[in-house]
């Protein structure tokens, strides 16, 4: 996945712990083999080959990603959408290549959640036009996390954390205490502005250090305005808490690209979902209800407490 995982199984029967982990791994990779846009045998990119075309027969699990992107972009007015690809492929960070004006200009009509056509009784996807692309990854990692935490839960695990990138899960507790997952500093690699204490919940967070380079002064990274095809301004990092991985990793992208003011709105009117936005001066900002527990009382856990 090009992405750190990292899972923590507490069991009493180490064995079952260590193959609970492995299936986890393999499950991981299973994902991304169907999701990644850069493996060319992967669903995904087949999609992307043949439905501008014809219709695509797809799996379900893939098909229902989809939908829920889709719900996304109408919840947050088209601020995430998965044809952000269809300009987003001409970046590479890696390389630091980026497109010119005019490019953009060429691609960005195929950016449009509403060219995404889904026919679920036959399982298909097509594209209402040429140039559109769509890329997952704004969600597909929550996706693979919340995966694992169903397949631990089917093996009996009562207390396990799973982390895939800037996504995490947690199942249970810690040996009766919330489990601790930082929020890192988004200019300092090596620091945390916040260490937030979760019982059975989910938390993500989008930075603009994740992939990125800078020219000009500028910086050029992967959450990408579907209206400009540029990188989304005016926030460094959006971390979001709420109950599952998808809902949260889907959030924190959509709060990144919508900002400030109109993604803290969407959050506090959400229940169950709360945020910490860095602004681009540094600030944080924090939802309703977190702003009730933090800082004051910070070790009071986030989340339901029952399974
Ligand atoms: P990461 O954990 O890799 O930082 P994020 O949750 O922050 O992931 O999402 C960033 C990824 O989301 C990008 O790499 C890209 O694949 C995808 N993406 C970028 N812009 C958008 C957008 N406007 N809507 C949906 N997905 C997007
Ligand atoms: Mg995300």
């Amino acid at each position: 996945m090009g992405t750190a995982i990292r899972v923590e199984v507490w069991d009493a029967d180490a064995d079952a712990g260590r193959a609970a982990i492995t299936a986890v791994m393999d499950e991981m990779r299973r994902i991304d083999e169907l999701m990644s846009p850069y493996k060319p045998a992967s669903e995904l990119s087949r999609i992307n080959r043949e439905a501008g075309k014809q219709a695509v027969k797809i799996s379900s699990e893939q098909f229902d990603l989809i939908v829920r992107s889709l719900e996304l972009s109408k919840l947050t007015h088209g601020a995430f959408d998965i044809t952000f690809s269809s300009v987003g492929y001409l970046y590479d960070y890696r390389k630091r290549q980026e497109p010119t004006d005019a490019q953009i200009a060429g691609a960005l009509p195929g950016i449009n959640y509403r060219h995404l056509i889904l026919d679920r009784r036959a399982g298909t996807i097509r594209f209402a036009r040429q140039g559109v692309r769509i890329d997952l990854g704004g969600i597909a990692k929550g996706h693979a996390v919340d995966r694992g935490i169903e397949i631990l839960k089917k093996r009996g695990v009562k207390e396990a954390i799973v982390t895939a990138g800037g996504d995490s899960r947690v199942l249970g507790d810690r040996r009766g205490r919330p489990w601790q997952v930082g929020v890192r500093d988004p200019r300092d690699s090596k620091g945390m502005v916040a260490v937030i204490p979760l019982i059975n919940a989910a938390i993500s967070t989008s930075g603009d250090y994740e992939r990125y380079f800078e020219r000009n002064g500028r910086r050029v990274h992967h959450i990408i305005n579907p209206k400009t095809g540029k990188s989304s301004t005016g926030v460094r990092s959006v971390t979001i808490i709420g109950p599952d991985a998808t809902t949260t990793d889907g959030m924190s992208t959509s709060v990144f690209v919508m900002g400030v003011a109109e993604g803290m709105k969407l959050v506090d009117s959400m229940s169950g979902i709360d945020a910490i936005i860095i602004d681009d001066l540094g600030k944080m900002r924090f939802s309703k209800n977190l702003q009730q527990i933090t800082p004051g009382d910070a070790r009071k856990p986030v989340g339901a407490s029952k399974p």
